[in-house]
């Protein structure tokens, strides 16, 4: 017997047809003995349906307001759900995050959570109920309602798991686990049966858009076991994200090839090559709150040098805004820059261990003619600023590259 936590998103819940189906699953389980804490999103739509009502309102909703309102779709689909699981002749209770006590700092529409009060959960699941929590959602310390920023039901997921020390977390959604690469590009792409927490982060942050982020580190950080898996597959095993590098499981040195067309390129040329330059451009970047992902600076000739860096494309035009009084006293002799790039990454712990990767990489690409505007480099992870209009294509030749359309 084991505890699970089990997650549902809002395709899962979109409808009362599968919200029985998610009801039947859940019943599954219970009947082989085991405890479930079901945690589910909103109804597909939902959230954006909610945001934009606010938005006809007030143009920049108040943050507060806001969250009252978009917490109330999965305060819908966790009532909708227990009944269902009564309807089968289940024990079940909901609970909006508020009610568990999902304790969360208080910035609004991004809130952090700080702890969970697992005693009314402990308590229910003694009683052969099946408790089912609002995803996405907490409250403050003076009991304001916040919510955990967009996809922040995965998070509520892993929180749960940590929290009642649950043997599995199994987030059930529309794929049936982590690909190679995004199926819809290459047709080959194949589900891993394992993919390491710290790849799994490194896809996750480079757009693989499977899980949010912070539940992946949360997992990582409380060590929760985490399963990626279909909700609308009786079968199948998905993706369990594992943390030690289990090598007999599966011997690919690259676990897959991740993309990511939310990015601009920013390069400010010809500035002198002195101490402190990257800081003088990037300071005020940084305290105009943007972020900085790639950060490429050249060998300077004659006493200057250019320096590139990528931001994300809602920050494009702010970031070019901050930099022209940079310009005028840095006297760098312009700048160039462009929102049409892509950035693809190979990903894999076998890196480590294996040399050639960055060679393999650069000479497919070659081959097809792309060019390399921009490499970073970490140690499971080589990243290149592209075209955007050869996205697909280093995808798919990549992908073929490493051989990942072929079993492990
Ligand atoms: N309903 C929220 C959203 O659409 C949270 C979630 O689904 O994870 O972002
Ligand atoms: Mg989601």
């Amino acid at each position: 017997m084991a505890l699970i936590v089990q997650k549902y998103g809002g395709t899962s819940v979109g409808s009362p047809e599968r919200i029985k189906n998610v009801a039947k699953r859940v019943a599954r389980w219970k009947a082989q003995g085991h405890d479930v804490v079901v945690v589910v999103s909103a109804m597909s739509g939902e959230t954006n349906r909610l945001i934009a009502l606010a938005r006809e309102i007030q143009a920049h909703p108040d943050p507060r307001e806001l969250d009252v309102m978009v917490s109330t779709g999965e305060q819908v689909t966790i009532a909708l759900l227990s009944m269902a699981l009564i309807e089968l002749g289940l024990k079940a209770r909901s609970y909006t995050g508020g009610q568990v006590r999902i304790l969360t700092d208080n910035a609004y529409t991004k809130a952090r959570i700080v702890s969970i009060d697992e005693d009314r959960m402990r308590a229910d699941l003694k009683a052969n109920c099946v408790v089912v929590v609002a995803g996405f959602q907490g409250v403050d310390e003076t009991g304001n309602i916040t919510t955990l920023g967009r996809g922040g039901s995965d998070t509520t997921g892993v929180a749960l798991a940590a929290a009642l020390k649950a043997d599995e977390c199994q987030i059930y959604t529309d794929v049936d686990g982590v690909y190679t690469t995004d199926p819809r590009i290459v047709p080959e792409a194949r589900r891993l049966n394992t993919i390491t927490f710290e790849e799994m982060l490194e896809m996750a942050s480079l757009g693989s858009k499977v899980l949010q982020i912070r539940s992946v580190e949360f997992a990582g950080k409380y060590k929760v076991r985490l399963r990626v898996l279909s909700s609308f597959e009786d079968e199948g095993e998905g993706t369990l994200i594992t943390f030690e590098e289990d090598k007999d499981m599966e011997k690919a040195v690259i676990s897959g090839i991740a993309f990511n067309r939310d990015e601009a390129k920013i390069t400010v040329l010809g500035v002198p090559d002195r101490p402190g330059i990257a800081y003088q451009i990037l300071g005020p970047v940084g305290d105009a709150n943007i972020d900085v992902d790639m950060i490429v600076q050249n060998v300077g000739h004659d006493g200057l040098t250019d320096f590139s860096f990528t931001v994300h494309r809602n920050d494009y035009q702010k970031a070019l805004k901050v930099l022209k009084p940079v310009l005028e006293h840095t006297k760098a002799r312009g700048i160039q820059s462009g929102d049409k790039i892509a950035k693809v990454s190979v990903v894999g712990v076998g890196m480590r261990s294996h040399a050639g990767i960055a060679s393999t990489m650069f000479r497919t690409l070659a081959e097809e003619g792309i060019n390399i505007e921009m490499i970073s480099t970490s140690e499971i992870k080589i990243s290149v600023v592209i075209d955007e209009k050869y996205t697909e294509l280093a995808v798919r030749v990549l992908h073929k590259a490493f051989a990942l359309d072929q079993p492990a």
